[in-house]
């Protein structure tokens, strides 16, 4: 289900595109740009893409756009080159497919550093599970989902966001009858070093009894983003409680308002400058309170009453509240001391309103 049927990104490109015009002596295959039209198309196709093993790029000498696509990368292509993609028709499931392929498949052997006391279970991918961005757009459920997404302005093909067929094959009955729970929720993966450890499932029904299902599996060492702990060691980690907010940041969610040890000892070890940015209402003092300890940072945004960073993007847009976010980054055991004694107040009005 999750295979892609593609190998590498030239057989998507090339099963949409036709390079009639032949390749410079750099090895471009030449074709009218699409991002900007290539003007009147008098002086021969201006537009070109390369291609290298699982790499490709695109370069047009009219408009000047350059994208590259590199699916060992963590993000394995930019904005350019989803606006080229775009502009060339490639289907974008395709690619989410195929990058999604390759960071599954992917050897352990990255350059992750070990945790010495973490285990992890691996988590077997279920049978009926199946990616949101390979449904098409009769299927009901996965509409859903992508308004649910879209509602808290989380591009659905920013994630590698699950459905459930509802129905598993398996022997096992506790998996016949969680697949039966599964299927009309959206399915949030956790991954380290590439596996599946733990999922989230929200139901898409708002009247649900059950709005969240986990994955049964003690969720006290885990974290969403695992994999941004040793990237950019000199970029800001925002470490939220919910997972929409992380996104929205490019942060890590711990999906609690506190702390369990195991996460606190995760998170300290990565070398990056943690900021929480804790939700407005709802009790988060213990997570600041370890911020403190340890000489973290915190980030209060100014974003009225509204509960956390996704809530505040309703309203105030995502420029504004990033923004705001980093606008109000502040260091060490003291600030957050005083941020702690700030929310106190406050907090205790919103619990009796
Ligand atoms: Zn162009």
């Amino acid at each position: 289900m999750t295979k892609s049927n593609f190998n590498t990104i030239e057989d998507i490109v090339r099963s949409s595109l036709d390079f009639k015009n032949g390749q410079n002596n750099n090895g471009w295959n030449k074709i009218y740009c699409e991002v900007c039209g290539d003007g009147k198309r008098t002086k021969g196709p201006r537009g070109g893409w390369r291609f290298e093993g699982e790499f490709c790029a695109y370069h047009c000498f009219n408009c000047g756009i350059d994208g590259n696509f590199d699916p060992t990368r963590e993000i394995a292509y930019s904005t350019h080159m989803s606006k080229i993609f775009s502009a060339f028709g490639i289907p974008r499931k395709d690619i989410t497919s195929l990058v999604f392929a390759k960071k599954v498949n992917k050897s352990i052997s990255t350059s992750v550093p070990v945790y010495k006391k973490l285990e992890l279970k691996t988590l077997e991918i279920p049978d009926h599970f199946y990616l949101l961005s390979s449904a098409d757009s009769n299927n009901v459920i996965a509409e859903n989902a992508r308004e649910y997404l879209r509602n808290r302005f989380i591009n659905p093909e920013s994630y590698p966001y699950y459905l459930s067929t509802g129905i598993s094959t398996s022997d096992d009955p506790g998996e016949i009858s969680a697949a039966k729970y599964l299927a009309n929720r959206i399915i949030i993966p956790s991954f380290f070093r590439e596996k599946m450890v733990y999922y989230i499932a929200r139901s898409l029904d708002p009247e649900s009894k059950l709005p969240y299902m986990n994955a049964n599996v003690p969720r006290s060492n885990v974290i969403y983003g695992f994999d941004k702990l040793y990237t950019t060691p000199k970029k800001l980690l925002f470490v939220t409680e919910g997972f929409f907010d992380a996104q929205h940041l490019d942060g890590v969610s711990v999906l609690e308002n506190r702390l369990s040890s195991e996460q606190a000892e995760i998170l300290d070890k990565s070398p990056r400058q943690k900021i929480v940015v804790p939700d407005n209402k709802g009790d988060s003092d213990a997570l600041l309170e370890h911020a403190a300890k340890m000489d973290w940072g915190v980030s209060i945004p100014d974003i009225g009453d509204c509960k956390d960073i996704t809530d505040g993007i309703k309203k105030y847009g995502k420029l504004y509240v990033i923004d705001s976010v980093m606008k109000n980054v502040k260091i060490g055991r003291k600030a957050i001391s005083m941020a702690l004694a700030k929310r106190r107040p406050s907090m205790k009005a919103s619990k009796k309103a």
